[in-house]
């Protein structure tokens, strides 16, 4: 990076005292500094944007009130938008909603109520689901805010999520849990640094170099993204 060191030629006879100057090692730290920070910049700004087609299922279950979400089309529009714009922005990573529907939870009495949360996965009709997308389904109340199922590509987030504040947090809980369990379907796992997306049970929705590169790696692989 020459060009950073090139500074406007200064004439000794012109130049100003410098009583305080700050020692040239400094600037071109600073200089050197800015520099790959700017390169970071340009690199990320150079990368195609991945759009995932998303299918919501708002569950609808007269029988258990813990499958059966009162959220709204409206509400569902304002939580992607967030998704999309304060969150999986950073890495050029776009959802893209290809239809909100009120699907109908199939009620198993036979399948034990446990942590596993079998039960909630079980209640997902296979007929309703989009193929070469993301299925996200809002339910109501479990005992985590949300989970990703690994065997189905299931996403489940319950419309009373709580979260922890964090400096810089997002505004509301559900954007960043459903952006948290998308992390899980890009394949991330859980780091717990504080102000980060896939940090459990808070706020904040920041994403690293390496993650971007993971979740990026994970839609085109999964997803049979066109370039
Ligand atoms: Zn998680």
């Amino acid at each position: 990076m020459p060009e950073v060191l090139d500074r406007p030629h200064v004439s000794k006879r012109t130049a100003p005292p410098r009583p305080h100057a700050v020692p040239r090692s400094c600037i071109l730290i600073f200089l050197v500094a800015a520099a790959s920070v700017s390169s970071v910049v340009h690199a990320a700004d150079d990368l195609l944007t991945l759009s995932i087609p998303a299918r919501v299922h708002l569950l609808q279950s007269e029988k258990d009130p813990a499958l059966h979400t009162t959220l709204t089309e409206d509400d569902v529009k304002r939580v992607l938008n967030k998704v999309n714009s304060i969150v999986w922005s950073q890495a050029k990573v776009h959802i893209e909603l290809e239809s909100i529907r009120k699907t109908t939870a199939i009620n198993d009495t036979n399948v034990t109520k446990d942590a596993t949360y079998k039960w909630v996965v079980a209640s997902a009709p296979k007929d309703s689901l989009l193929k070469n997308g993301l299925n996200i389904f809002y339910v109501k109340d479990l005992t985590d805010n949300g989970f990703y199922n690994n065997a189905t590509g299931l996403i489940f987030v319950k419309d009373t999520a709580k979260l922890m504040e964090v400096p810089g947090g997002i505004d509301e809980p559900l954007p960043r849990v459903t952006s948290h369990e998308i992390g899980h379907a890009l394949g991330l796992q859980h780091r717990q640094d504080l102000t980060n997306l896939m940090a459990s049970k808070k706020s904040g929705y920041l994403l690293n170099a390496e993650e971007i590169g993971i979740a990026r790696k994970t839609a085109l692989e999964k997803f049979s993204l066109a370039k």
